[in-house]
């Protein structure tokens, strides 16, 4: 492991000239950026009054007691959630994962039971019972399923003929359902009826590459799709014409690593789009250009970089950094744990706003990407602070010592159980399954720069 770098990036001399100069023109944005940046000022100068030593710490012990808490019980600020409840599910069980806190068994089935509640009869989940199936809560269900990992979960996706489940999912309903939202031009609409962004085609790609169950037609058409929502910015719009948006942005190039076509992408453009996003004084990633920093951009922005690294060495760039990202990892770090903890537990977006568990989510995610760069031989940490505060700790050492990705072997394991049950058949179309490999497969060099955190 690297040495902690100390004394803190946001505690030097220098740190203050990096704050906005809006050269005398003021701007209803460049306000709110002052704003920001003198609420940043505050919490850092009340740190430093506070500790001798800067050592920044995760709070893990809060931030478990949060989210145990959420899985059970909710506050009426979440009433607005009511169809989104499967992604208060996948939040908190990511968030625990990173954290390495295990779900006891009565709990882990309790969230299966309530996913299946979720599911819809045509295939699919849906934001709560009883209402229609929609990608976004079908992308956080498969993918909440697939943390738990147990045959309860797994049987959620396709019962497998077990007649305990009524009525009995199959995958191959949830293939009807992602074509059912299939578009001619390649991409996908959000819900049958509803409206197409590049989200939805992010999430049909995770999902039927989870389950195993892409087949030749279901994506046809649809990297073209995705490659005309790159802008001349160099991110990527939620629909071709749209401005760039960190969060479509990954969606995009997500789908496309998935689909394996993230190379047609004009990369050094996005490169320098995502890069730019990293705001000098604060730290952390703001979404759109001229934007304000919010801690959930640490993971959609940050965790492009690894995608991007990925797809650079393919095209045998030779120039890149073997150690690390290509953005201020520590900057991140400094931004996450001094700006973004809850002090009773939970993340947020910036100082002043309130936590919840989607900022906590990708809080703690883009705080994993920061610490964490390859995996295996070319592995390197940078954990900012005491070695507590490292995310995933164990994962990544078995992931090293067995030479595995912690992603891929989730991949790798849920593939393999639903494939042992052979691919799901729709007529016309055989699927097109992914190899069920160890994850030492031929091209190790692809695997050691495979993204450390989730790729999801
Ligand atoms: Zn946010």
């Amino acid at each position: 492991m690297e040495p902690t770098c100390q004394p803190l990036r946001c505690f030097s001399e220098s740190h203050r000239l990096e704050l906005l100069n809006d050269d005398g023109v003021q701007t209803v944005t460049s306000v709110e950026q002052r704003k920001v940046e003198r609420s940043i000022q505050e919490v850092l100068s009340v740190y430093q009054q506070v500790h001798n030593l800067p050592q920044p710490a995760l709070l893990r012990e809060q931030h478990y007691q949060y989210l145990k808490k959420g899985l059970r019980h909710l506050s009426d600020a979440y009433e607005c959630l009511d169809a989104s409840r499967p992604w208060l599910c996948y939040w908190i069980l990511h968030s625990l994962e990173l954290l390495e806190e295990p779900v006891p068994a009565a709990v882990a089935s309790d969230v299966c039971q309530f996913l299946a509640r979720c599911q819809s009869s045509t295939g699919g989940f849906a934001g709560g019972p009883g209402q229609h199936a929609h990608l976004a809560p079908t992308y956080a269900a498969v993918n909440a399923l697939c943390i738990l990992g147990t045959d309860e979960a797994y049987g959620v996706i396709d019962s497998h003929g077990n007649e305990c489940w009524h009525p009995s999912p199959t995958r191959e309903k949830l293939l009807d359902f992602l074509y059912s939202v299939k578009q001619p031009d390649g991409s996908f609409v959000m819900h049958v009826g509803g409206e197409v962004d590049v989200r939805s085609v992010y999430c049909a790609a995770s999902v039927a590459s989870l389950t195993n169950i892409i087949t030749p037609t279901l994506f046809e058409g649809t990297h073209n799709w995705i490659l005309s929502c790159q802008n001349w910015e160099g991110g990527l719009g939620g629909v071709p014409g749209l401005e760039a948006h960190g969060g479509y942005t990954f969606c995009g190039t997500a789908a496309l690593v998935i689909l394996g076509k993230e190379n047609m992408l004009d990369l050094k453009a996005l490169l320098r789009w995502v890069t730019s996003r990293q705001m000098r004084y604060e730290g952390g990633f703001q979404g759109r250009c001229n934007k304000l920093v919010d801690g959930c951009y640490s993971f959609w922005q940050a965790g492009l970089l690894p995608l991007l690294h990925r797809a650079l060495f393919k095209d045998g760039d030779r120039t890149l950094s073997l150690s690390s990202w290509m953005f201020e990892r520590q900057a991140l770090q400094e931004y996450l744990l001094l700006c973004c903890q809850n002090p009773g537990g939970g993340l947020l977006d910036k100082p002043g706003k309130s936590r919840d568990f989607y900022h906590t989510c990708y809080c703690l995610s883009g705080l994993s990407i920061a610490q964490h760069f390859g995996n295996k031989d070319l592995h390197h940490e940078l954990v900012l602070g005491k070695e507590e505060n490292r995310l995933d700790a164990s994962a990544r050492t078995q992931a090293r010592e067995s030479g595995r990705d912690g992603e891929l072997e989730r991949k790798t394991q849920a593939t393999c159980h639903l494939s042992s049950w052979g691919p799901p058949s729709p007529a016309g179309s055989p699927p097109m399954t992914w190899p069920c490999t160890e994850g030492g497969s031929a091209d190790m060099k692809r695997e050691v720069l495979e993204s450390p955190v989730d790729a999801h």
